[in-house]
């Protein structure tokens, strides 16, 4: 689990925890992620970064982020992909008008309902992760 705010020496911790080496643009991109409070698509950290590092550096180093779960894929329902921290379970409420993004967090009950839909479930014992994305309008777009 990863903190809320993290520091630079954090950065290199964690690269390192997750056997990836500390370079530069890693840094800066895991940085973006991390100061970014909603989903980003990786366009997003190439237009902050794009005089400091190629375009295919990014989506390389976004992939990797994803394969070693520091960043997680969130589906928006839109035409690209969008990632944020991997730090804290939460789910978002979209709004379908002006893509307004909301995290909740208020997960207790909802959590302990998917753990009986599971156990009642006699196909499936083990659930590795789940998403919940709810879709709506915003009270500015009504
Ligand atoms: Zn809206
Ligand atoms: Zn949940």
């Amino acid at each position: 689990m990863l903190k809320e705010k993290l520091l630079i020496e954090d950065f290199k911790n964690i690269l390192k925890e997750k056997g990836l080496k500390c370079t530069s643009s890693r840094e800066m991109i895991l940085e973006i992620f991390s100061g970014n409070k909603r989903p980003i698509r990786a366009e997003d950290s190439y237009n902050k970064l794009k005089n400091k590092i190629d375009e295919a550096t990014i989506y390389r180093t976004i992939s990797s982020f994803k394969k070693v779960g520091l960043i997680r894929r969130v589906n928006l329902r839109r035409e690209s992909v969008y990632f944020e921290l991997n730090n804290d379970h939460h789910h978002h409420i979209v709004c379908e008008k002006c893509g307004e993004i909301e995290d909740f967090k208020e997960n207790s009950e909802i959590e302990k309902i998917l753990g009986r839909i599971v156990e009642k479930s006699s196909r499936f014992k083990i659930i590795n992760e789940h998403s919940l994305e709810l879709f709506g309008v915003c009270s500015k777009c009504i």
